[in-house]
């Protein structure tokens, strides 16, 4: 059995949701400005009610019914998780799977970048929105050197790597010399993400950079080029004859790209999650329907019950913001 949203309704043609994200817990061990400005949630005072690894094949094996091909183990901070290489075993001994992806701070990455290979893993989004110590100390309470140490050992094991870098605040505009160094050393992706208003009673508007303003000077100042054009993100690829590397702009703020989003995800008790800016939840451990088919059809039914569109523009505006990212999971 192999169930198509389309079978159900229409307009979820393009959300076949062949992507798959699971929070495996809502604890961080750093505390950045654009995602837990409240600073709440310490690891030590959390409740750890978190998904049990077998919890998570489960779901995940639910899921490649709907077509899941690719999955994404997040957070919370996965890698606090004293768990997480049996975890990445089992999502990816899961016949259908052919991706599993991590995104992570990278503070524990030198640590575990090895184990992490072993286990089946495939793919590494590193966040690291700054290269400078003190900036990133300021935005994350971490030390950066760390983090860098950590994508060295995941290139060394060969894991593909893409660093997030969330714009938060124009100061970022006086590091692109640095991200620019950075790419000659390393042969990797960077994405620069908007700052969204997903993290309750801290977003700061006037720390909002429009990506308009980072593309303009790697093309008038520093010379790049486009080298293609992603289709997912709506946005360029850039880079220049010298780098490794390259950069491509995420921009869910001023270019919304909700109608090709083929993301679903499931929080770290289990709840599906329609989309990043909804509060509506279904517990997927709590269904009592008894056949395969019966809960594939409720999930479909939540889904479609709950298929809106959010002005993300005006969720800002109006200061209406109702989402953590950190109890999502990114
Ligand atoms: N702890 C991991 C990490 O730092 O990557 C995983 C969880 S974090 C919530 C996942 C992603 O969300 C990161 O790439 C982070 O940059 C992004 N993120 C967090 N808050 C955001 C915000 N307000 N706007 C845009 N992206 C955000």
């Amino acid at each position: 059995m192999n169930l198509s949203f389309m079978e159900y309704d229409d307009r979820l043609i393009l959300r076949k949701f062949e992507y798959l994200r699971i929070s495996v817990t809502d604890g961080c061990n750093l505390r950045c400005l654009y995602c837990n400005p409240e600073k709440r949630e310490k690891i030590s005072s959390l409740s750890k009610n978190w998904l049990k690894p077998d919890e998570i094949k489960e779901i995940v094996k639910l899921f490649t019914k709907f077509g899941t091909k690719k999955v994404r183990i997040t957070g919370g901070e996965p890698l606090v998780r004293g768990d997480i290489v049996d975890i990445i075993k089992l999502v990816s001994s899961v016949e259908d799977v052919s991706e599993v992806a991590l995104t992570t701070n990278g503070i524990f990455l030198r640590y575990y970048a090895r184990l992490l290979k072993s286990s089946g893993l495939t793919r590494v989004n590193v966040s690291l929105p700054s290269l400078s110590d003190v900036r990133y100390r300021e935005i994350t309470g971490g030390d950066v050197e760390t983090v860098l140490d950590g994508i060295r050992e995941t290139i060394e094991q060969e894991i593909k790597i893409k660093i997030n870098t969330v714009a938060y605040g124009k100061e970022l505009l006086d590091e692109i010399p640095l991200f620019i160094d950075f790419l000659k050393e390393f042969k990797v992706q960077i994405r620069f993400i908007e700052y969204m208003p997903l993290c309750v009673g801290g977003y700061k508007r006037e720390k909002f950079l429009d990506l308009e303003n980072i593309e303009g000077l790697l093309i008038d100042k520093y010379g790049f080029r486009k080298s293609e054009y992603n289709r997912y993100i709506r946005s360029g690829i850039y880079t220049r004859d010298d780098l490794k590397g390259e950069i491509g702009f995420i921009r869910p703020v001023t270019r919304q790209f909700c109608d090709i989003c083929n993301k679903i995800r499931i929080s770290s008790k289990g709840e599906l999650i329609p989309c990043l800016f909804s509060s509506k939840r279904l517990n997927i451990l709590k269904l009592n329907e008894k056949t395969e088919e019966e809960i594939l059809r409720k999930v479909v039914l939540f889904i479609k019950s709950t298929y809106t569109k959010p002005d993300i523009k005006s969720i800002i505006e109006r200061d209406e913001i109702r989402s953590r990212i950190y109890e999502i999971g990114g």
